[in-house]
């Protein structure tokens, strides 16, 4: 039997052994996936080749732990920097990002957008980011300290902390930060959420299966929105062909994950 797992820290909210195993029982497949509880990034690499891992997700705050203990990081997850896929193939751990597509399939119902907002600088903005300007939608970073802005200057992307941002207009503002996941907050002061929500077309928050706080202040605005749930069910079939080297196909995937969803 193949094994796999997510790692984070939280992850006990984690959705995902529900979404794979799921997939792995209706198409037959031996397999198993659990959650592993990870506190130091550096040890994430060793975990997994302790438990014998196939393969594995990974998610706040180990993203970037990841990439740098793969041996080799294909795709978009070059340029990202942070790895939410690990597949063990041939003795080798292999990285890959599957936030990055599964973001862009999941905002294609707001329709055409010209650029948007990220709130956050961790792992899931990078890969926003990116992946947003490839889709040719214009990013730019709001993070809470300026420690993690040097990636998006480096890499052309606008990109300020609290301090030095004034408000504009943006199509679409995506809070990726882990404010409200296992607390009450809102990524930003709530005053300038207030003037950027009054000011914009629509929000994402990509924290999904509870009402945080920032969903909470999107609702009162009226702005069409959505959580995490699309992008998650759009990453994990990505995650998934990986975990079964393309064996199957997406749709073949996307039906027994998107089930799960009701369980
Ligand atoms: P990281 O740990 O890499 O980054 C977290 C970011 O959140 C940092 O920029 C940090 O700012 C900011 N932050 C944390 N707490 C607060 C706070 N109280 N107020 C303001 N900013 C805060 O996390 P990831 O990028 O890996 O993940 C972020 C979130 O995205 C998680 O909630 C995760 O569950 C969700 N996610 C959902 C997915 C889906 O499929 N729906 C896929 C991927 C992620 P600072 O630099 O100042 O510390």
């Amino acid at each position: 039997m193949k094994l796999f797992s997510i790692f984070g820290d939280p992850v006990n909210h984690s959705r995902s052994p529900l979404m794979h195993n799921s997939v792995f029982k209706t198409l037959g497949v031996s397999a198993c996936y659990s959650r592993t509880h990870l506190t130091d990034g550096s040890q994430l690499r060793n975990v997994f080749e302790a438990k014998k891992l196939s393969g594995a997700n990974v998610t706040v705050p180990h993203k970037e732990a990841a990439y740098a203990q793969c041996d080799e990081v294909r795709g978009i997850a070059k340029t990202i920097k942070a790895v939410n896929t690990l597949v063990y193939e041939k003795g080798k751990l292999i990285g890959y990002n599957t936030d990055a597509d599964g973001f862009m399939s999941a905002i294609q119902s707001f329709g055409p957008i010209k650029n948007a907002l990220i709130l956050g600088g961790g792992g899931t903005a990078r890969a926003l980011s990116i992946a947003l300007r490839q889709g040719e939608i214009t990013p730019t970073v709001l993070n809470r300290s300026s420690g993690r802005l040097d990636f998006f200057i480096q890499e052309g992307i606008e990109a300020y902390c609290w301090n030095g941002f004034t408000a504009d207009d943006y199509d679409l503002i995506i809070n990726t930060t882990s404010a409200g996941l296992s607390d009450d907050e809102l990524p930003i002061p709530r005053p300038l959420l207030i003037e950027l929500l009054s000011r914009s077309k629509g929000a994402v928050d990509v924290i999904y299966g509870k009402e945080t706080p920032f969903l909470r202040e999107i609702k009162i605005s009226g702005l069409p929105y959505k959580d995490g749930s699309d992008m998650l069910l759009a990453q994990g079939v990505l995650a998934s062909y990986l975990f079964l080297g393309g064996e199957f196909s997406l749709k073949t995937i996307e039906v027994p994950m998107q089930h799960s969803f009701s369980l």
